[in-house]
């Protein structure tokens, strides 16, 4: 009896995308907003989830969520889909697009769900490296499409893990080098201040995904969109699982699109401590931070080692993300902008740690 021949070999060849489960009193290991909704908002989704029966299915289609996603985005109500995070879209996506020997661009390092997703699909990932700064390489990357004839280029901006931004004119220009699909995922766009959106417009083949997960502070309840022409939201919705978000995430995704001015407020506040931290880490002798648009940032340790740094912090109570697994990034951890209190526990841990000694 050997059960597991009967799952595909693309499969039983990956590495499956998981976590660790640390627990941490300063848990800075997963981009997460360190601010959470107010309880009177959480009372009110509470609220009206009491007034629905529980018994009942969602509506088949989340119109009302649908309809204030776009007026959010700036886009068409029939050209948004809403999913059980991001995650769910991206699946969904490479699901309408992606088969046996399709081409899909990476670039390298990224968020690995696409390079994993491919490859169960049995799609090849066309990997693309960043450049010398960890830089998107928009040259290549448009080289790299049109040679492989890629049906589906990835772009995150912000890029995850390293927090570098692709140009909107570069993502213009991708879109109009042939009619590939262009995904650029903008999971921390509210961080970095600029959008691809309103090239929706302008180029059918341009898909953007967003999340709640980040700016949005509702990692916890699974909400994420994802934005394209109508006629592409059709084909994708075919794949999306029947009544993927379940009433409360919906109500709760909208009480938070009602919080927008409080919670752009709190994004204001991360980028002025992502700024004030990347100096504190660039003062620090032996890191090298990364420039960063989203709400983490990746840092090189040049004459310690990553994991015992790691395992410093930790027994100091502080959770950062170790990525040395990442391509390129052997030397590097990452960490997500917290509360105050919490950047300070990080990067006293961090100074503690280094001056603790143990070299590479
Ligand atoms: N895209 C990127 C680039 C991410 O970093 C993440 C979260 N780690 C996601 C998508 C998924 O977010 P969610 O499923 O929570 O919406």
């Amino acid at each position: 009896m050997e059960p597991l021949r009967h799952v595909k070999p693309a499969v039983r060849a990956v590495k499956a995308y998981t976590l660790a489960a640390r627990r941490a009193p300063v848990k800075l290991n997963q981009n997460e907003n360190p601010c959470d909704l107010p309880e009177a908002v959480k009372q009110r989704v509470l609220e009206r989830a009491l007034m629905r029966p529980w018994s009942r299915y969602p509506d088949f289609e989340p119109r009302e969520l649908l309809s204030a996603l776009a007026a959010f985005a700036g886009w068409r109500p029939e050209g948004v889909l809403a999913g059980n995070g991001s995650n769910e879209l991206i699946q969904a996506l490479l699901l309408v697009t992606v088969g046996p020997g399709a081409r899909v661009v990476i670039p390298e390092p990224t968020f690995t769900l696409y390079g994993l997703l491919t490859s169960i699909l049995g799609g090849e990932a066309v990997r693309v490296p960043l450049g010398p700064e960890l830089e998107y390489d928009a040259g290549a990357l448009r080289r790299a499409r049109r040679e492989s004839a890629a049906g589906v280029t990835i772009v995150c901006s912000p890029n995850n893990p390293t927090g570098g931004v692709v140009a909107v004119e570069d993502v213009e220009r991708l879109c109009a080098d042939g009619d590939g699909l262009v995904v650029v995922d903008e999971a921390y766009h509210e961080f970095s201040g600029q959008s691809v959106v309103p090239l929706l417009a302008r180029h059918e083949n341009l898909v953007v995904l967003r999340t709640f997960s980040k700016a949005m502070s509702l990692a916890g309840l699974r909400v994420g969109y994802l934005l394209a022409s109508p006629a592409l939201v059709r084909e994708i919705n075919k794949a999306r699982l029947p009544y993927n978000l379940n009433f409360f995430s919906q109500a709760a995704a909208l009480a938070a699109l009602e919080q927008r001015r409080e919670l752009e407020s709190v994004v204001r506040r991360l980028v002025a401590m992502r700024e004030e931290m990347l100096q504190a880490l660039a003062a620090m002798p032996g890191v090298r931070p990364y420039p960063s648009r989203a709400n983490f940032i990746l840092f090189e340790l040049l004459d310690r080692d990553p994991k015992a740094v790691f395992d410093a912090l930790f027994n100091r109570g502080v959770l950062v993300r170790d990525v040395t697994s990442y391509p390129r990034l052997e030397r590097c951890l990452r960490v997500s902008i917290g509360s105050p209190d919490e950047n300070a526990a990080f990067l006293g841990g961090l100074q503690a740690a280094l001056e603790a000694g143990g070299g590479s």
